[in-house]
């Protein structure tokens, strides 16, 4: 959803009111130049479920989609990471947030959703993803779950993974290449290490043609459509999603 007229985001907005929280900005963090994590404070009370789609206006007729990576139900809060790109309504939104800020989150379902019968999870994804595994990175640290992975980063976001508590490996994105660092990086895995890992849950989020790409690679390698979850979070050259 977006680009909206103003006129049909005020009737949207009224009827999903009830899925809608306002909420108060109480902390912004740099997690690195490209990624900002922003926590937010409920007026009502907030119920959610790690993986939550998002939606917040970024600007009069204009919603952008973002995902959970905390939800703290003592403290009513909850928290975004926003990748930041040089343009689009929603990165220059999320950089010019602020303490103090009041505005409305929309919630939408969790189109992918955490495993809680598998005992490893796997996750595939890039900058916009990271919210979406840290919250599962975290699942499955308190469950005594596996986790294991491979994000596409661009190569000045790579500082930036030690700031999350989210212990998977990185490599460069190419935007000519989708994924193809990362099979490369798949390819040099041990083959004792993908015999452990080949029966695991599969998630696999950010830009679609890397989604694609990806999802065949498992696919031709023998992992079963019911272990892969996906959902494309962005393509280039198109706005919204
Ligand atoms: C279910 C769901 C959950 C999501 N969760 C998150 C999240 O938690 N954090 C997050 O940062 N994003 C998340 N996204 C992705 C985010 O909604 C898109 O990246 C969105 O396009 C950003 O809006 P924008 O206004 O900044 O750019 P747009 O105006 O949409 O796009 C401007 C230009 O930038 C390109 N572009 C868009 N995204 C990227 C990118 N990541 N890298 C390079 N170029 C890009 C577009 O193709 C376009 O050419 C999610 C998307 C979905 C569908």
């Amino acid at each position: 959803m977006p680009n909206l007229s103003p006129w049909l985001a005020n009737t949207l907005e009224k009827v999903i009111r009830n899925k809608t929280h306002e909420v108060t900005v109480v902390e912004t963090k740099v997690l690195g130049d490209d990624l900002k994590q922003i926590t937010f404070e409920a007026s009502n009370e907030l119920d959610l479920i790690p993986g939550n789609g998002i939606l917040i206006q970024v600007n009069v007729a204009e919603y952008r989609y973002y995902t959970i990576s905390d939800f703290n139900r003592e403290a009513n809060t909850c928290q975004i990471i926003f990748y930041l790109k040089p343009q689009g309504p929603g990165s220059v939104w999320a950089k010019n947030v602020q303490k103090g800020d009041c505005l409305a989150l929309i919630v939408d379902q969790a189109e992918i959703q955490y495993d809680l019968n598998a005992n490893q999870h796997f996750f595939f994804g890039d900058e916009t993803s990271i919210g979406l595994y840290e919250s599962f990175g975290k699942i499955a640290t308190n469950l005594e779950h596996e986790y294991f992975g491979i994000l596409e980063l661009k190569e000045e976001n790579h500082s930036a993974l030690k700031n999350i508590k989210l212990l998977i490996d990185a490599v460069s994105s190419e935007v000519m290449f989708p994924a193809e660092n990362a099979i490369e990086w798949m390819e040099n895995m041990h083959p004792k290490c993908w015999d452990m890992w080949k029966g695991a849950k599969f998630y696999l989020t950010g830009r679609e043609k890397s989604v694609q790409r990806f999802k065949k690679y498992l696919k031709n390698k023998g992992v079963s459509s019911l272990q892969i979850q996906s959902s494309f979070y962005w393509e280039k050259g198109r706005m919204g999603n």
